[in-house]
């Protein structure tokens, strides 16, 4: 087999000349008429988590898989078993605690390594062990790669996704390739990377997906090389783009005009560098401009409701530009046009903000409408009339000017609904707390950075009792929640299994450098159910406080049973 090639017929390139491929002079292929459905592959929880800045727990994958399956993608990509101990524990939890109902989970991995046997390999090992129907591998199909890189003959690259795709399937996986470095690797040497193509095809893969993963090829080539692969193979085609030129969407889209049927992404566009295609804009480009099948079509308007609630969970302030779903992208500025926008929106608008679930000021309460919190209050065994309701959706709106965000703080929207029942938490009362922060600096120590210590003391009834505790902790967070439980815990034993499991703090509207306002998000578990609470104050501290004092309420109410 020979494999060494460079420059195929119409694609011969000189360093800084563009390739042209197949598309030389005028269009020298054909496009195959849109296809009637897409699948849709989200790596978020993969190659998205790559964001530098981008940090999740185990808990807040679970949380982002929940999302994605609420919006309804296709695949779930986890991540990849054995590259570190989360992934490791995201595979072991996924199969008890993630209900999926649309979507179908995915692990990745890789080929087996060079000069091993496929059944020796470690990583397909953890990949047959992750316990998904589905697995995604990568291969390399740019031959300077594997000379270069893997330091191997292509021979055996090829070989080693051969072997990599029959041992998986004979361990009943359906199996998706990613072929990294496509479009440059079919660029120097088309035969190798489509020998890679062919054989994951002859060994029973069953998407073949082009990955642009430096993410400079351009909508053209794309279209060009996507059309020229779909013609030379009989298994489904996806494509993987990056973003560094700007146009992993774009060229989303050019690939499917040219015949993929599998297109993967992030949802709001996270990854490493200019980051991956941005789903939230493929899928109703996909759907609302080219009528393509992509998520279930009467999901469409919780696109922008998933985009924000996954933004929260990874921690990353939503981007208001962002297209489709940013909250500034359907608001038109006053003036000129104000009325005229008031009487004919389409002639300002491309398309109806509420089919993506976006307006002019995107927040839960408005979102959610009565109908929702109605289904919320019911589910919780409350029965609130419309004129509470009403009340209630005020008190969100308000809140939510304000800076708290229910959509992601289930455990203080549950327990805001109660209140507006009438109900009275009557556990504790607090009669004060107070932090303080020391900075220690040690003697012989230089660095002029020395060692902070946070000291609590709470101040709360209980019943007849007066409890005063202080504890210290590496935070306001931490060492509030220690006195609060050292006061009340000898009445609450129910308390013992109960712990804080993450917070998140968000400086919101930084524009003001001071009155900034800070919002705390405290999760919260008690073995088997994981809870979201919120505080949002310009003090920190009072931000903590709310936030770890609906946790706590929270988990009292719970377990008394009143729930
Ligand atoms: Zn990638």
């Amino acid at each position: 087999m020979s494999t060494e090639h460079h420059g195929g017929p119409g694609t011969h390139t000189h360093p800084g000349q563009r390739a042209h491929s197949h598309a030389a002079g005028a269009h020298a292929y054909d496009l195959p008429p849109l296809p009637e459905s897409v699948d849709i592959f989200d790596t978020t929880l993969r190659d998205g988590s790559q964001q530098e800045g981008l940090s999740l727990t185990v808990d807040d994958k679970l949380r982002v898989a929940e999302q994605l399956d609420h919006l309804g993608v296709t695949y779930i990509e986890g991540g990849w078993p054995g590259a570190n101990p989360k992934d490791d524990e995201f595979f072991q939890r996924a199969p008890t605690e993630l209900r999926l109902s649309t979507s179908t989970l995915v692990a990745f991995g890789s080929t087996r390594r060079a000069g091993v046997a496929a059944q020796d390999d470690e990583v397909l090992r953890k990949l047959v062990d992750a316990h998904t129907p589905v697995v995604c591998i990568v291969a390399k199909s740019w031959d300077r790669h594997v000379t270069d890189a893997l330091r191997t003959s292509l021979d055996e690259a090829v070989a080693m996704v051969a072997d990599s795709v029959d041992f998986l399937r004979r361990h009943d996986k359906r199996v998706f390739l990613d072929a990294e470095h496509f479009f440059d690797g079919y660029r120097h040497n088309p035969e190798f990377a489509l020998l890679v193509l062919r054989a994951a095809e002859e060994a029973g893969a069953e998407s073949l997906v082009l990955c642009d993963t430096n993410g400079g090829t351009l909508p053209f080539d794309v279209e060009a090389v996507v059309a020229d692969v779909v013609g030379r193979v009989e298994t489904q085609v996806g494509i993987h783009c990056h973003n560094d030129a700007g146009c992993a969407v774009a060229n989303s889209l050019a690939a499917v005009r040219a015949g993929v049927t599998h297109v993967q992404g992030c949802v709001n566009g996270y990854g490493e560098r200019a980051g991956n295609a941005d789903l939230s804009a493929a899928i109703p480009d996909l759907s609302l401009k080219l009528n393509i099948r992509t998520i279930p079509a009467d999901r469409m308007e919780r696109l922008t409701p998933v985009a924000h609630h996954i933004a929260e969970l990874v921690n990353i302030a939503p981007n208001p530009q962002q297209p489709y779903v940013g909250a500034s992208v359907f608001a038109h500025k006053g003036g000129l046009h104000a009325s005229a926008v008031a009487r004919r929106r389409d002639l300002y608008e491309h398309l109806s903000p509420e089919l993506v679930g976006n307006g002019a000021r995107v927040v839960v309460s408005e979102m959610a409408g009565r109908s929702t919190l109605a289904m919320k209050a019911a589910e919780l065994g409350l029965e609130l009339d419309g004129e509470v309701l009403g009340r209630v959706l005020d008190e969100l709106k308000r809140l939510e000017h304000e800076g708290y965000h229910f959509e992601v703080a289930d455990g203080s929207l549950e327990l805001l609904l109660r209140r507006a029942g009438g109900w009275r938490p009557d556990y504790f009362t607090v009669e004060s707390f107070r932090v303080i922060t020391d900075h220690a600096q040690p003697v012989d120590d230089s660095s002029g950075l020395g060692a902070a210590t946070t000291e609590a003391t709470v101040k709360v009834h209980v019943g007849p009792d007066r409890m005063v505790a202080t504890a210290e902790g590496n935070g306001p967070v931490n060492a509030l929640d220690a006195a609060l439980r050292q006061a009340i815990g000898p009445h609450f034993p129910e308390l013992d299994g109960v712990h804080l499991t993450d917070y998140r703090v968000r400086v919101l509207d930084t524009a003001k450098a001071t009155g900034a306002v800070t919002r705390v998000l405290v999760d919260t578990t008690d073995g088997t159910k994981v809870w979201t609470t919120i505080g949002v104050s310009e003090n920190i501290i009072e931000a903590s406080w709310q936030a770890l004092y609906d946790a706590i309420v929270f988990s009292l109410v719970h377990a008394d049973g009143a729930a």
